[in-house]
């Protein structure tokens, strides 16, 4: 923890941790989400689905790492217990049970929605408190709002591909 970079948030420090420890177990759900999503997609055009997904993971993770970076950063901890996740969770865990294509799109599309509007709160919330937070998160959201639209892109595609045969 820096002290002086604690100090210079203006709101309050442990209300903002408990916020962003929600959105680090939330990554985590989405990281895997999409990992596993990747291994068992089925259907058409599932090769392109497949790297999208993984691509995501990949951002995903680097989002959990940006959070839990900040938490520390602000004298926090990030949640030391998987089985939390649930608890902290904001936009929750959707687990791929059905493999066909559409099903994990859309999924996933829900998580990115979900995921969109914590972190456009987020950033009303730390605008004019917390410029580090407030940086941070812009950099996530404008990834969240790609991923979206990659995965609607997607889901257009496979629309036109089944109803133009
Ligand atoms: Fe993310
Ligand atoms: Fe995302
Ligand atoms: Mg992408």
């Amino acid at each position: 923890m820096g002290t002086r970079g604690r100090e210079i948030v203006g709101m309050n420090v442990d209300e903002l941790l408990k916020l962003l420890n929600k959105a680090f177990a939330d990554e985590w759900f989405a990281y895997y989400q999409y990992w596993l999503g990747a291994k068992v997609v089925k259907g058409p055009m599932k090769d392109a689905v497949a790297a999208e997904l993984i691509q995501h993971a990949t951002e995903e993770l680097a989002h959990a790492d940006l959070v839990a970076n900040r938490i520390i950063q602000l004298g926090g901890a990030p949640i030391t217990e998987p089985k939390k996740w649930y608890e902290w969770s904001g936009c929750g865990y959707n687990p791929p049970n059905d493999e066909y294509v559409k099903t994990i799109l859309n999924q996933n599309i829900d998580g990115e929605r979900c995921a969109i509007s914590y972190y456009n709160d987020l950033m009303k919330k730390t605008k004019d408190t917390d410029m580090i937070t407030y940086n941070m998160v812009l950099g996530i959201l404008n990834q969240e709002v790609e991923h979206e639209e990659d995965l609607q892109a997607l889901l257009e595609d496979l629309e036109l591909m089944v109803k133009r045969g």
